[in-house]
């Protein structure tokens, strides 16, 4: 299992983890998807995302249509967030108010049933309500999903590094790029004389 040291806070990271059962692992660049295997064994379920058991209604299809929803949020390629919208609707979820630290009220999303898919979308819905939800991205050149803690939010790789003989550094193809765009307009400016 890879984390790369980049957890989201909270039950995020649940989130976080069920995005990433879809996978291009560095070591091989081969897509990976572990969900049916998760779904068709209890004992690697409770292992791999045991925050939150799995319900009759949490049947394979509606957990990958679940996935490539959220990653696509997360990839920015839900226009006016009408994919989300549609889980959130489905979901039936309801809010409360509880104390936070200092008093102060704040609202808790509540699942309408117990079922991983509605405790997913709880989590989602409190990360919107936080402004933690587009920390969580997914890696421009893996697909990896990475909580963002950088203080001005621009991280877009994963920061895996190097996994074996075959395996790269994510990021670095964009970075030798731009090291190249940039010494070529420097040596252009030189030969301009600007
Ligand atoms: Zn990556």
């Amino acid at each position: 299992m890879q984390t790369h040291n980049q957890a989201a806070p909270g039950a995020l990271e649940v989130v976080r983890r069920f995005i990433n059962t879809w996978s291009i692992p560095n070591q091989t660049r081969v897509e990976v998807d572990e969900l049916p295997l998760f779904v068709s064994d209890a004992d690697k379920w409770s292992e791999e995302l045991s925050r939150y058991p799995r319900a009759d209604s949490d049947t394979l299809d509606t957990l990958m249509a679940l996935r490539t929803d959220l990653r696509k949020s997360c990839e920015g390629l839900d226009d006016d967030h009408q994919l989300l919208n549609a889980w959130l609707t489905r979901a039936a979820l309801s809010v409360k108010v509880v104390p936070a630290e200092g008093g102060a009220p704040e609202l808790c999303v509540i699942p309408a049933d117990t079922s991983y898919v509605a405790r997913i979308l709880a989590s989602v819905a409190d990360a919107i309500s936080s402004g933690t939800w587009l920390r969580l991205k997914t890696c421009a050149d893996c697909r990896w999903a990475f909580y963002d803690n950088t203080r001005n939010g621009s991280k877009r790789w994963c920061g895996m590094t190097k996994g074996g003989v075959e395996g790269r550094a994510c990021g670095t193809i964009a970075k030798v790029s731009a090291f190249r765009a940039r010494a070529a307009a420097k040596k252009n400016q030189i030969t301009d004389g600007s």
